[in-house]
């Protein structure tokens, strides 16, 4: 027997018809298992009328709801191709995914749709479906079309090695590309955070960060099914709702990207009962060491963090909770069967896999393992590089220490080089997160005569009082910071550019401070 997604739900309905299975806060509207498994199949049938075969696209966009959780479920049983787009994203960007994946249908939801409206009329042979309601303009509302259809069992042959999604990298660094998974990796990956989170039956999982990105889906939403708990889906992040639901729904664990954690800490805590939070997991970014005490401090509670990325399913390292202030700043170790290795970079082409580098000495992280993706969707050159030699190249920088800890330094392509020497920016981040004035901070190069690159800080204040002054006192005064890592100049701005998975855009930054430059050399 095959383990599919689709074979993985049934289990759990089997196992526990009667349970509570989801609740989708939008709507306030709850499924046992047994209704949402009815509500998958009459999809999966509808799907079917509508022409969807195994191996035919079917796209989401949207923010995080029921339908998108029913969605990739009723692909995955009829074997069709699940693929989630970033709700963030502009009429041009969607143009290009959905001329690149092809879908047969597209769902929607009202938040989106003048993003539709725009480009629908690009797409004859795509069928939009409109999750909110029946909407003139569009052939059919999806409500309409799965009242109509069945709920019984679809019986499409569908095997492990199958191609289950496409999910778009959000291109931090440069056009998005489709990463394609199989079913057989998602069960690998979610076993392996079954085993790091411990999830057991009587989780209550906290669905916010977005589900289209695959570190909620796959580390946190598909996860917690597979282990026979529930979720609660929260259509978008906002920390005063998070800290509600954590007190009326008895949360016991979630992931949130470092940022949303940050948010949550600002508020004020003493207002809610969130006692039955047991676990917090993060990543998709780096999180500054203090941040994770302030969590532990505040929240009272244990966190795990995962790190990885969109080709690898997510998660390769998880830092379980027991090391968080033993190797605090690190990765974690290797998940599950997979095996990692830092190795020195080739700048003229992909780096060797059997060049290694010495413990403690940075390189290029490589990693090999179950969860890989099979390629991009219609880009064989960038997937023979990206996976040269069997193993996927991660971009990042980052060193194996003694004990086999993982420690990320950054991406190669945001490492600055200043007068000959590297520094990597989230070093200097990390120091600027540990002053009490400072909100959020994002390190960028910029060109320089005299240097080549520059240290540039993009602050957010927390304090509006602190000055460039004090905390260039405080770089200088930090022993962990050598004195030409410290910023040379610093940009207070009211937010940073983030995309929809937290990451900070720098390419954004940079471009903002070129034109700066490029208006001030006009004058
Ligand atoms: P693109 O690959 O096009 O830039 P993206 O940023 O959306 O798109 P993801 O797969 O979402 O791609 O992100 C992967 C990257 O996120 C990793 O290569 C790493 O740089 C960063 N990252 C993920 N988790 C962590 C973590 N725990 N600590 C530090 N960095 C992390």
């Amino acid at each position: 027997m095959s383990t599919t997604i689709g074979r993985i739900f049934d289990l759990t309905v089997m196992k526990s018809p009667n349970k509570e299975a989801l609740y989708d806060v939008r709507k306030d509207l709850r499924f046992t298992y047994r209704e949402w498994s009815d509500e998958v199949n009459r999809l999966a049938n509808a799907l079917m009328a509508e022409g969807v075969k195994k191996g035919d696209r079917v796209s989401t966009f949207m923010f995080n709801t029921e339908e998108l959780g029913t969605a990739f479920f009723a692909c995955a049983k009829i074997g069709a191709v699940f693929n989630p787009i970033n709700f963030r994203l502009q009429a041009e960007e969607v143009a290009f995914i959905l001329t690149d994946a092809a879908p047969k249908v597209v769902l929607f939801e009202e938040a989106v749709e003048p993003v539709i409206a725009s480009i629908e009329n690009r797409f004859p042979h795509t069928a939009f479906w409109f999750i909110d309601s029946a909407a003139p303009d569009y052939a059919a509302s999806y409500h309409e079309k799965v009242k109509a259809a069945e709920p019984k069992a679809v019986e499409t042959e569908v095997d492990e090695n199958d191609l289950y999604a496409i999910m778009y990298t959000s291109g931090t660094t440069g056009r998005p590309k489709g990463v394609m998974h199989k079913h057989r990796s998602m069960a690998e990956q979610s076993l392996s955070v079954i085993g790091a989170t411990k999830l057991e039956a009587g989780d209550v999982g906290l669905v916010t960060a977005p589900m289209f990105h695959c570190a909620e889906l796959h580390c946190a939403f598909l996860p917690r099914i597979h282990a026979g708990g529930s979720n609660v889906i929260l259509h978008q992040f906002h920390p005063k709702k998070v800290l509600e639901l954590i007190d009326s729904e008895k949360i016991t664990k979630f992931f949130a990207a470092p940022t949303m954690w940050n948010m949550i800490l600002q508020e004020n805590l003493a207002d809610y009962n969130i006692e039955s939070l047991k676990l917090g997991l993060y990543g998709a970014a780096p999180m500054a060491p203090s941040l994770v005490h302030a969590c532990h401090e505040r929240l009272g509670i244990k966190l795990v963090q995962a790190y990885g990325m969109t080709e690898m399913g997510p998660a390769i390292t998880f830092l379980p909770e027991d090391d968080q202030l033993r190797k605090a700043g690190a990765a974690g170790q290797a998940c599950l069967n997979h095996e990692i290795r830092v190795v020195k970079p080739n700048e003229n082409g992909p780096s060797d896999p059997d060049e290694l580098a010495a413990p403690g000495e940075s390189g290029e992280i490589i990693v090999q393992g179950p969860c890989m993706m099979m390629g991009y969707f219609n880009r064989e050159e960038a997937s023979e590089k990206a996976m040269h030699g069997g193993w996927y190249h991660s971009g990042d920088i980052g060193y194996l220490d003694e004990d086999g800890y993982l420690w990320i330094k950054d991406r190669v392509d945001d490492m600055i080089i200043s007068g000959g020497e590297n520094i990597y920016p989230r070093e200097v981040e990390d120091v600027l997160h540990a002053h009490e004035g400072v909100l959020d901070v994002a390190i960028v190069g910029m060109p320089d005569d005299r240097w080549g690159e520059s240290v540039t800080a993009f602050v957010v204040k927390k304090d509006p009082g602190v000055t460039e002054e004090e905390l260039d006192e405080w770089c200088k005064n930090s022993e962990s910071l050598a004195n030409y890592k410290r910023p040379r100049k610093y940009e207070f701005v009211e937010e940073l550019p983030r995309n929809a998975s937290g990451k900070i855009q720098k390419f954004v930054l940079r471009k903002r401070m070129e034109d700066v430059l490029t208006e001030g050399q006009a004058h």
